[in-house]
């Protein structure tokens, strides 16, 4: 009998739980509020994708995932989703904010526009502070709950993407690092996840390549050689720091990148 409930805490890691993910309509979002609902989560997708994130709750189930239109760089918004959350649900575990933008990578510095350069600081960086705003405002009165943002290995390296995205995700860790030192003290774990490149839209974007080309190109410049980086690899990064095994896990960088960032960076 106790063989039996150890299993099914194990197979089921987010029992009870309730989670908000932004840029949840799309790759690693969406494959992570598949996962975090497989494991008995009750997810909310925010984005601004609305008739795809409906489609993916619909897929989920509707007793599992809803979706809420949210553009996360409008303050209104983030808060209107993580009300809704908690409407919902009654409570609101865990944040995911994953949503993020990347350009081409070709704009150099000298040729870098402004307001290109400040559109993915906005999304990338403003909604993840916001992101965690609103959760703290529901989590410290709760004294519990999780919030884990998406980052990258341009959260460490340099030369790995454009300077605003690189920048953007060295932001992302600051905020981690910040907020998980301010929010301890409210037993609220933060931490982020930097993948490695995976194949979705936004690597699409960057690569210029989509389909098998796309993952082919993704499989090929990795360090872990013979393996392909999948959005359910980050998901289920996402999911051990979204579980109870993680309880003691807060201002840390997962990365999960096959080695690439530590060889990139052993010597700086
Ligand atoms: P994706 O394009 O498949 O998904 C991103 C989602 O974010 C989309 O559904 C999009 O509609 C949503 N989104 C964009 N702007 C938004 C906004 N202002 N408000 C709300 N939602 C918004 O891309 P992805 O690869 O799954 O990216 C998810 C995260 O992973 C991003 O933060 C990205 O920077 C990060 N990341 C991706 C890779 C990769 O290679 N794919 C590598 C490292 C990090």
């Amino acid at each position: 009998m106790a063989a039996t409930s150890f299993v099914s805490a194990v197979t089921r890691r987010l029992e009870g739980k309730v989670a908000l993910i932004t840029g949840g309509a799309s790759g690693i979002g969406h494959c992570t509020a598949k996962v975090f609902t497989q494991h008995g989560a009750k997810v909310v997708i925010a984005d601004i994708q609305d008739e795809l994130g409906h489609s993916v709750c619909k897929t989920l189930g509707p007793s599992n995932c809803t979706f809420v239109h949210c553009d996360v760089i409008n303050e209104e918004h983030i808060k209107n989703a993580v009300d809704k959350t908690v409407d919902t649900h009654g409570k609101m575990d865990i944040m995911f904010n994953n949503a993020g933008i990347t350009d081409d990578n070709k704009a150099r510095i000298i040729d870098n526009a402004k307001a290109d350069f400040e559109r993915i600081l906005k999304v990338n960086i403003t909604g993840v502070f916001l992101g965690m705003k609103h959760a703290a405002r529901v989590m410290v009165p709760a004294r519990s709950g999780c919030i884990i943002s998406t980052a990258s290995i341009a959260s460490k390296i340099g030369g790995a993407a454009s300077h605003a995205y690189c920048c953007s995700k060295h932001a992302v860790l600051g905020l981690t690092r910040n907020v998980a030192v301010e929010l301890g003290q409210f037993g609220i774990r933060v931490n982020c996840v930097s993948p490695y490149a995976v194949a979705t839209p936004l690597a699409n974007k960057f690569v210029g390549l989509d389909g098998e080309d796309l993952e082919k190109a993704m499989g090929g410049i990795g360090n872990l050689k013979g393996v392909t980086l999948k959005a359910e690899d980050v998901a289920n990064a996402a999911l051990y720091l979204a579980s109870d095994e993680a309880k003691y896990v807060s201002g840390h960088n997962l990365f999960i990148d096959g080695g690439y960032t530590i060889l990139n960076s052993t010597f700086h």
